[in-house]
This record gives C-alpha cells, structure tokens and sequence, in this order.
C-alpha cells in the first residue's frame, strides 16, 4: 500500500511543485485547503496533477477536524506549508498572520502527538525569522530577531516545532526556506511582479514598473529544487533543521536590470514609489547550505540570474 503525505497549502506555490515530486516517489498525496469552493487548483492542473492527489477540506484553527483528519488518512508524514506567507501584508493583517502561522502549526502539533507520534512532520520556516543580523551568512547558530509580523509568526513556530521534537521526541522538521521562485508564484511577490510587468510594457500595455527600496538583498533559490530537500528532509534517519538556500544575495536592482536587459526594457521605465516600502526593512539576508548539501546530500548549484532566464522562459511560453 502507497503511503500517505498529508499536504497543507497544496494550492500554493510550494504545495503543487512538492505534490508533483512526492507522487513521483510513489507517495498518496492528500492536499488540504481551507475550502473546497474557494480553492484555487490552478497550479495543480497547470503540473498536470489535479487528478492524482485527493483534495480534504480541513480549517487548521479546528484542532478536532485535524485529528479526524490524521485518523481517516492516516499520514506517515506531514507538509504544513500553509500560511499566511507575504510579508508585505503582513504589516496590513498583523493580527491573522500571527493567529494563522502559530495557531495552525501548534494544532498540528498537538493533533499529532495526541493520535498518533510516529507521523514525520515538515513545517516551512522562513529566513526572515532572522531579520536584522549582525553577520553573514545566517547559519543555524544565528541569534532570530525578526522585523516584520510574518517573520515573529514563523520564529514563534520554528520554536514550537523545536518544542515539539525535543519535549515529545516527535520527527519534527524545520527546513528554513529563502525565498524561492517559480512560475506558479503569484503577482504580490516581487520577482512575479517585475516579470509580468516587464512583459506588459512590452506588449504596451503598461508605462512604467513601479517598485518600493530595491536596494536591499536577498537569497533566492528556485521553488522545484527547494521541495527537494523538504523531501530529503523528511526521509532522512533523524529529524533536524536546515538552511534551505542557494549561499549568496543579490539586490532587487540587479533582478529588475537583469529582467529589463533580457526584454529589452528602457531602464528609464523605473519608477521608485516610495509608498512600496516597508514599516522595517532586512538590509542583506543570505544563508550557509553547507551542512543541509552534506547532511542531506541536496543538490544545489543554480545562480539566480539563470533562474531568472528560466522563469522568463516559462512565462513567454505562456504569454
Ligand atoms: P503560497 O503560494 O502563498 O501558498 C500558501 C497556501 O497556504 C495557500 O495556497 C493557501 O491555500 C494556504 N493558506 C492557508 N491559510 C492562509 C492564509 N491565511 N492566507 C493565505 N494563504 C493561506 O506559499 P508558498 O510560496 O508555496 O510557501 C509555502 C510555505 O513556505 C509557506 O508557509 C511560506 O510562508 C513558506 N516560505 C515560503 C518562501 C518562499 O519564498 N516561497 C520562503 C520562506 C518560507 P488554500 O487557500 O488552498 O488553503
């Protein structure tokens, strides 16, 4: 019989690519969204995988409904990569990120240690939980100090799952993404955002691309690969947490010029709009993946510039 991986957040970006890969590995892939009417499978159909998984409705403040859940299932393991995952409107909706991004995880947590231990649990903690650093790279010794509600409620949910691996010996995860892209992200994030822009000024259907402080830096990786090691991370002998990144940053300009020079885009098209810019801002942020390409034997090589030459790629191909 097929094992079962549990899926919360099947319809993001993440959920759909990791479905994709877990199926291939021969696993039953049970995707669980907030609502059934609402849900948005297009990433799903786009990967040619709607048919394959099985869709559960589950509302993850609803402790009761997880458990029925864990028992109908019966999960070896579980993906909780559902959140409320922008920053950005994170300072907007303060209040139901922080509820959201613990709330949920510690109902999963409990729901698991209550019906049944043995369940391998992933949570998708994020790099921002380290905010302003003092050094580089971020390594799994650098102190968390967090600058934005998003990034207190992912802190707060990577001690939980610490908590819970070392309270209750649960296989509990922390893989501690960077950010990734893919052509399945939507357009509040800012690498979607300048492409699909960028390719609207060239269809002249829009003037200008309008962007907050891009000055800053950040690690970026590519999605498809990322699930990789939250795989490898799950199937490995003993739970532990890892940097999930590619080791160096690039600053939002050099993106946006990049992405300009492959579309043959008049720089003067950008617009610096400083109601773009956030409450608290992260300077440079980039991690050390050595121990997680050891450890994990994950294989990660990609320079951001090619994945941008890739993303544009896939975006003509569907323009
Ligand atoms: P995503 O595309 O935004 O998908 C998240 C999914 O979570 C949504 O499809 C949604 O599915 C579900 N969800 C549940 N509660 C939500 C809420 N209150 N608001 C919005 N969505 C909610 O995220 P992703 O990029 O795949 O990221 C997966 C996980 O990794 C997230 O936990 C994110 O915080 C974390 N992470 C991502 C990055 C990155 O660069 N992508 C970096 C660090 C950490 P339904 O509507 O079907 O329920």
């Amino acid at each position: 019989m097929r094992k079962v991986a549990l899926i919360t957040g099947i319809t993001g970006q993440d959920g759909s690519y990791l479905s994709k890969l877990l199926l291939e590995k021969g696993f039953h892939v049970v995707g669980v969204t907030r609502s059934y009417t609402t849900a948005n499978v297009k990433n799903l159909s786009y990967l040619g995988i709607q048919e394959d998984v099985e869709i559960a409705e589950c509302d993850l403040f609803d402790i009761v409904g997880i458990i029925h859940l864990l028992r109908k299932y019966k999960p070896a393991h579980i993906y909780n990569l559902a959140a409320q995952s922008s920053v950005s409107l994170s300072f907007d909706q303060p209040i139901g990120t922080i509820k959201y991004n613990i709330e949920s995880v510690l109902n999963l947590l409990e729901a698991i240690r209550l019906s049944d231990p043995t369940i391998r649990f992933y949570q998708a903690s994020s790099s921002e939980m380290y905010g302003a650093v003092n050094s580089l790279p971020v390594s799994l010794s650098t102190h968390l100090n967090p600058v934005s509600p998003y990034a207190v409620s992912k802190a707060s949910a990577f001690m939980l799952t610490n908590n819970y691996r070392n309270a209750y010996q649960l296989f509990a995860v922390n893989g501690i993404l960077f950010n990734h892209e893919s052509y399945l992200r939507t357009e509040n994030f800012f690498v979607k955002k300048v492409i699909t822009q960028c390719l609207q000024i060239r269809q002249g259907k829009k003037e200008q691309l309008g962007v907050g402080n891009i000055d800053i830096k950040r690690d970026f990786g590519y999605a498809p690969d990322y699930v990789e090691a939250m795989f490898l991370a799950m199937n490995h002998d003993s739970p532990g947490n890892y940097l999930v990144c590619s080791g160096k940053s690039i600053s939002l300009r050099e993106i946006v010029l990049h992405v300009f020079s492959r579309l043959g885009i008049d720089p003067e098209r950008l617009v610096i709009d400083p109601s773009l810019y956030r409450p608290s801002e992260i300077e440079d942020l980039y991690g050390d993946n050595t121990d997680t390409r050891s450890i994990l034997q994950w294989n990660y090589a990609k320079d951001f510039t090619g994945v941008l030459d890739l993303l544009i790629e896939e975006e003509l191909a569907n323009s």
